[in-house]
């Protein structure tokens, strides 16, 4: 689905908008912390036409040494880059702020169709006014609005969908039933090298998608009869100059490659060990659905025992709420077991892709009641009656409940471990969901 990014600063009324565009059925559909803060995505239609908004709410104070909690200006370059159309709000009410030219500034660089939105006019005999003012931003003509009250977002809408690209333009994908696998990582951590020396062991094909909106390049490699899209190995390739030095940028790449990939392979330079920072593309890939491998790279430098039990603490203390995710360690320049790599993702994509069927669900849902744990409150005792599968790829299960509001971080991390104990699903999250069933 096309993505429609709603940007701008705290307070303008972005999250109104997003209420009165994605109309009365809104429900979050997902919601991403950390790497972008508080980005929540909602389904929305106009005519017939679907597309997915993305609000860069809920910003979050900085901390200057974070390289990820910058400013609003890289909150809203993230989102852009995601983006196909970008709405950019301001507040008419307040006038052009030093914020927001540094947003229009990124915005030009972008590159994206982008809609100016003026919100807060509320009186209109001093609208024009107020709207001279904001052509200084460069963006083009801006467009008064009222969140509030809804004025104007029909217009916006059938606007916003001519912006949107052609239906159907992915069917260009040669290979649709290619599995996805994108190659993530800080910058040096390796991921060029994996990368050649992948297709330089594989028959590869080179395939520039000509989409408009698109700008990756998909190599896809066949292997023993299946076909592998690698995703977004553009940037990889091709080293962006400007950028190159800054995680941020990094990060945002990964994010793309993330989202049109199944398999996530999170490359660790083990000299390094596992950082923040790849703890943090660790839980998006998981956030967005992605089965993970864990290649610690670079192994051929580690010359001692005490180093490379090291490198692996590193990994063992960062994934404890992942500890599915399969570890193996590589040389990318000497080519150790990288061949390896393929059976873990094939493994992977088999367990995301996994049915259970409903009658060993709760033959595993009796053995719970029987045999483990449950969570009291007072007077109420949590009752499981029934659970069933409502999803793959990731799987998905609905548990159905008396007090879906006892279930805490602890007991559903306690149902996740003995799920993964009962059915596996190494090398891909789960997602539960508790519902209310009397
Ligand atoms: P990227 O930024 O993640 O794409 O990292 P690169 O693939 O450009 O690698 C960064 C540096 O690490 C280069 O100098 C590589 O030659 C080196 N490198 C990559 N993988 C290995 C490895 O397995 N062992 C060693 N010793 N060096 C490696």
């Amino acid at each position: 689905k096309p993505i429609v990014a709603i940007v701008g600063r705290p307070n303008v009324g972005k999250s109104t908008l997003v209420n009165r565009l994605a109309g009365t059925n809104d429900a979050i559909v997902h919601e991403s912390r950390g790497v972008t803060r508080d980005r929540s995505y909602h389904d929305a239609d106009w005519n017939g036409r679907e597309f997915t908004l993305v609000d860069t709410g809920g910003i979050e104070p900085m901390k200057s040494d974070d390289v990820f909690s910058t400013s609003i200006r890289d909150q809203a370059l993230a989102a852009a880059e995601e983006a196909d159309v970008v709405l950019f709000v301001v507040d008419g009410s307040v006038g052009v702020t030093e914020e927001d030219e540094s947003v229009a500034r990124m915005l030009k660089r972008v590159k994206k169709p982008v809609l100016l939105l003026v919100n807060k006019l509320d009186n209109p005999a001093r609208e024009d006014e107020r709207l001279w003012e904001f052509y200084s931003l460069g963006i083009g003509d801006p467009r008064p609005i009222s969140a509030h009250h809804g004025h104007g977002t029909g217009d916006l809408l059938d606007e916003v969908v001519s912006l949107l690209p052609e239906e159907g333009e992915d069917e260009d994908d040669p290979y649709p039933d290619a599995l996805g696998v994108a190659i993530i990582g800080r910058p040096n951590a390796g991921k060029s090298s994996l990368f050649n020396k992948i297709i330089g062991s594989e028959r590869s094909i080179v395939s520039d998608i000509a989409g408009t909106t698109r700008d990756a390049i998909d190599t896809y490699v066949e292997r023993d009869g299946r076909r592998y899209r690698l995703v977004d190995t553009a940037g990889i390739r091709k080293k962006s100059t400007v950028y190159e030095n800054i995680e941020y940028y990094s990060m945002v790449r990964g994010l793309r490659a993330i989202d049109r990939a199944d398999v996530a392979l999170l490359v660790v330079d083990s000299g390094v060990g596992m950082t923040e920072q790849d703890q943090k593309v660790a839980n998006l890939a998981i956030d967005r659905g992605c089965a993970l491998v864990i290649l610690l790279n670079k192994w051929d430098l580690l010359d001692d025992d005490y180093k490379r039990e090291q490198a692996l603490d590193t990994v063992n203390r960062r994934m404890t709420l992942a500890p599915w995710a399969p570890i193996l360690r590589i040389s990318a320049l000497t080519g150790r077991s990288v061949e390896k790599i393929w059976k873990l993702i094939d493994a992977a994509a088999a367990e995301r892709a996994k049915t259970i069927s409903t009658s060993a669900l709760n033959r595993f849902l009796t053995g719970l009641r029987e045999f483990g744990h449950t969570v009291v409150d007072g007077k109420r005792r949590l009752r499981m009656h029934y659970v069933t599968q409502t999803g793959t790829n990731p799987p998905a299960f609905t548990f159905f409940v008396n007090h879906p509001d006892l279930v805490n971080d602890t007991y559903r991390r306690y149902v996740e471990n003995r799920m993964r104990a009962e059915f596996g699903f190494e090398g891909t999250p789960i997602r539960l969901y508790f519902h209310k069933k009397h």
